[in-house]
């Protein structure tokens, strides 16, 4: 009996070997063309449904090469795409969604909703399984839906490529296949203002490259400027009884907050992105209303101008394409984001539950688990202080004050940057 497990651990070893040898292999499965893959995620906040809506195609692959079948972080959901028996692995990537952050809230508990989500992976040249799969607070699966996918489906839409938006490169360090895209979409800007997003393009790119480690790292990421214009000039804001007609359709107030700036109209904001190398994407909003709002792997919309707007368009780059968390709380915050006894998968806080996987290496020796506020060097001195994650009990950040705690913080904390700072290698293949 034992001989036959010897054997059975040596097959399956060897399966797992030869699996992350042809999943490294970028061009034995896949061509040098994006498929989109729409789909709305559905329910309440108790149920959940995934449906596949439209899938399109068109030339160039500009996400990861390497790393295929690996995660950087584990994200609220996933997409794999597995050969037909489901034993190799060919690609996976994670994200969050706003529709799973919508529902815990109240409106959940008493209405059915839809949301539009849409992802980008690398066109298979052979049939394959798709599967995208959402998880929840205690990371269990909760829902998620296979499906077959063939190449020579003639009802995957081809993207005329004359109709591609026109964009242009505002920095560009290299190849796309080597860099990572991040695009500039307009929202709210007329024809006759493209002028002003671009130097709200400028602005924002310089607010986030001023910011470590994103300042060393400059030479790994592209910069594109795609110009989209809008039949209204701003952005709608509902509590005020204004409602436009823009580009991706945005809207401040989502979930009744006020500067919670979001778009539900992904279709369109992919609409807009078809053709064009994309692999994180930062919406400008052409007001000066305090707000914005940013979903990993997924997008960032932030007001280009006005209060604190430097510091929210980066802020919210830490979620959109870090996945980092949000280190401020409420005190009279009663709903558990973060339960006790599961570790977040966010890099900047911890339930304790797994604090060697976090930023226990960087702490100093002889710190207090938690450790105490005393107002001293705040945006540096590393600890485990108690509140973050909207919660002011059980969840705990790595220093006092970061640019994803507070406006007023000057830079991201140590923990974050290192956070960045592995995400960005582990894209480029340097990890
Ligand atoms: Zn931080």
């Amino acid at each position: 009996m034992k001989r036959y497990l010897q054997l059975f651990l040596l097959a399956a070893a060897l399966l797992s070997s030869s699996a992350k040898c042809l999943a490294q292999d970028f061009d034995r499965w896949f061509s040098d063309a994006t498929l989109r893959l729409d789909y709305t995620f559905a329910g309440t906040s108790e149920t959940q449904a995934i449906y596949l809506d439209r899938m399109k195609t068109y030339d160039g692959w500009h996400g990861k090469r390497h790393n295929m079948n690996r995660l950087p972080l584990q994200g609220n959901g996933t997409i794999t795409i597995t050969d037909l028996t489901g034993t190799d692995t060919l690609y996976r990537n994670s994200f969050s969604t706003l529709f799973q952050e919508w529902q815990s809230t109240e409106e959940a508990t008493r209405v059915a909703k839809s949301f539009e989500s849409s992802f980008l992976i690398p066109m298979p040249k052979e049939d394959v399984q798709i599967t995208v799969e959402l998880t929840n607070i205690h990371n269990h699966t909760k829902s998620y839906l296979k499906h077959r996918i063939s190449p020579s489906d003639i009802l995957i839409c081809k993207h005329n490529a004359k109709e591609t938006l026109p964009y242009r490169y505002l920095k560009k360090s290299g190849d796309s296949k080597e860099k990572i895209d991040i695009v500039f979409v307009p929202e709210g800007y007329t024809e006759s203002e493209m002028k002003q997003f671009r130097k709200d393009c400028e602005n924002s790119m310089a607010s986030i490259l001023n910011h470590k480690p994103f300042d060393t790292l400059a030479d790994k990421f592209n910069f594109i400027i795609v110009e989209a214009p809008s039949e209204h000039s701003g952005v709608s804001i509902p509590r005020q009884g204004e409602w436009k007609n823009t580009a991706v359709g945005s809207n401040f107030d989502t979930f009744y907050s006020n500067r919670y700036l979001t778009t539900s109209n992904i279709r369109k904001l992919y609409d807009i992105l078809d053709g064009i190398p994309c692999e994180s994407i930062i919406i400008l909003a052409n007001t000066d209303e305090y707000g914005g709002g940013g979903i990993y792997n997924n997008y960032m919309l932030s007001a280009a101008r006005g209060r604190d707007n430097k510091s929210v368009i980066v802020h919210e780059f830490g979620h959109s394409f870090a996945g980092l968390a949000d280190e401020y709380f409420y005190d009279d915050q009663y709903e558990t984001y973060y339960p006790a006894g599961i570790e977040p998968w966010e890099q900047n806080l911890t339930t304790l539950t797994d604090f060697d996987s976090k930023w226990k290496d960087m702490l100093p020796a002889d710190t207090p688990i938690p450790t105490i506020p005393d107002g001293k060097d705040i945006h540096t001195k590393i600890g485990v202080y108690e509140g973050g994650g909207y919660q002011s009990k059980g969840v705990y950040r790595p220093v006092q004050d970061c640019r994803m705690h507070t406006n007023k913080a000057p830079d991201f904390c140590p923990v974050c940057q290192r956070a960045i700072t592995r995400l960005v290698n582990f894209l480029t293949d340097e990890d």
